[in-house]
């Protein structure tokens, strides 16, 4: 299998396996426990936690282990938010039109079921969110801000530089969430001034299930999780050991490769899009430029989005699709209708390569899509 889809999920580096592979002989391992064995995982634990804090650049104490970027994000949204509020500081959340959902739904939770207003900012059609029409919507009232650094589906950079200087100014503390960021983009939260960052271990060599929420210690938040007290008391839960100690070695390994890894996941990526873009009737969605090193989003003229995966996946490539459902949930992708996409007759593929993609890949993967979209086209596109 060709595998073009790791902004979905990235294979388990042999590195962060390792480092894991003690962790799942089934030994004891329960870090809040006293005896030596709870010891010995709680040091791994705070290893990986100074791993983890090395890598961005942050205190190890700004460092919360979670379940994965769905939770970070919804215990920064929910935690920040109502924490401002009962502090009587307002009830007002700014986010934008591209987060993913588990941004876009707390917020959209915090607005429909809690009482909050919500603005929700649209991107332009590029896929870029313009920094001032967010400083626009901030209101007197504003607690919370959370706006992603890159976009999951279009890889488009977000100008958090200017929005967190300007959020700073107005007193408004910012939520990034980082999940497709880290190890592929700069990330500098703390010159951005950010208050908490959501990251994700399966999305940079690390395991799933294994997550990150950076949150500066002089934010207020409420906890989204009740129990133990584990995590500075905001996220209950007994802590897996293994992996945090596979999300720790990830992050590590990813901002030492950074560097180096950009330009490879560029290359590939740039040759990749040669390729397809040439072919008739295929553009490329989001920002020229400013995206992330390993995404290619393409639109493709006459073909049905599903119908283009499928017959890529029986070629043994795989890519993934914006049109249709995610999670089995039917309907558009919302960035792509945020962006103003056309949907209507035309299919939209992401391609995300990552570090062990080789050109001999590429090139094989652009040849069956070639062929892919020209049987598609000559059956009536495959759309159903
Ligand atoms: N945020 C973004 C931008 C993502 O791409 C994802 C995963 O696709 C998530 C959050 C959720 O992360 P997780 O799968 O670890 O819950």
């Amino acid at each position: 299998m060709i595998y073009l889809d790791h902004a979905a999920t990235t294979p388990l580096d042999p590195a962060a396996a390792e480092a894991m592979a003690p962790w799942l002989d089934g030994r004891p391992a329960n870090p809040s426990a006293v005896h030596a064995a709870g010891r010995a995982a709680r040091a791994a634990v705070e290893a990986a936690r100074e791993q983890v804090a090395g890598a961005l650049g942050v205190a190890p104490l700004d460092v919360l282990f979670t379940s994965g970027g769905t939770e970070a994000d919804n215990a920064a949204v929910l935690g920040l938010a109502r924490a401002a509020r009962e502090a009587g500081r307002g009830a007002h959340v700014v986010t934008t039109a591209i987060e993913h959902h588990a941004v876009l739904d707390a917020a959209r939770w915090l607005a429909e079921r809690e009482g909050f207003a919500l603005t929700v900012v649209p991107p332009e059609p590029d896929g870029v969110v313009d920094a001032e029409r967010v400083l626009a919507a901030v209101r007197h009232d504003t607690v919370l801000a959370s706006v992603m650094v890159a976009n999951n589906e279009l890889g488009t950079l977000q100008p958090i530089g200017a929005i967190g200087a300007g959020l700073a100014e107005r007193g408004v503390p910012l939520h990034v969430d980082a999940v497709q960021a880290f190890g592929r983009a700069e990330l500098a939260l703390e010159r951005w001034g950010v208050a908490a960052a959501a990251l994700s271990a399966h999305k940079f060599g690390g395991p799933t299930g294994a997550g990150v929420l950076v949150l500066r210690r002089d934010v207020a938040c409420l906890p989204t999780s009740l129990g133990g007290g584990q995590e500075r008391g905001l996220r209950s839960g007994t802590l897996h050991t293994a992996g945090i100690v596979g999300c720790g070695a990830a992050a590590a390994l990813a901002a030492q490769r950074m560097a180096t890894d950009v330009g490879r996941l560029a290359a590939r990526r740039d040759r990749l899009a040669v390729r397809l873009l040439a072919i008739d009737g295929v553009t490329r969605n989001g920002h020229a430029t400013a995206r992330l090193p390993h995404n290619l989003h393409v639109a493709v003229d006459g073909v049905d989005g599903e119908a283009l995966l499928l017959a890529l996946d029986a070629a043994g490539v795989a890519v993934s699709t914006g049109s249709a459902c995610q999670s089995g949930a039917a309907g558009p992708s919302h960035v792509l209708a945020a962006v103003g996409a056309p949907l209507d007759g035309v299919g939209h593929v992401r391609l995300t390569v990552g570090r062990t993609t080789t050109t001999g890949e590429v090139d094989a993967a652009a040849t069956a899509f070639e062929g892919a979209v020209a049987r598609l086209r000559a059956q009536g596109g495959g759309f159903w």
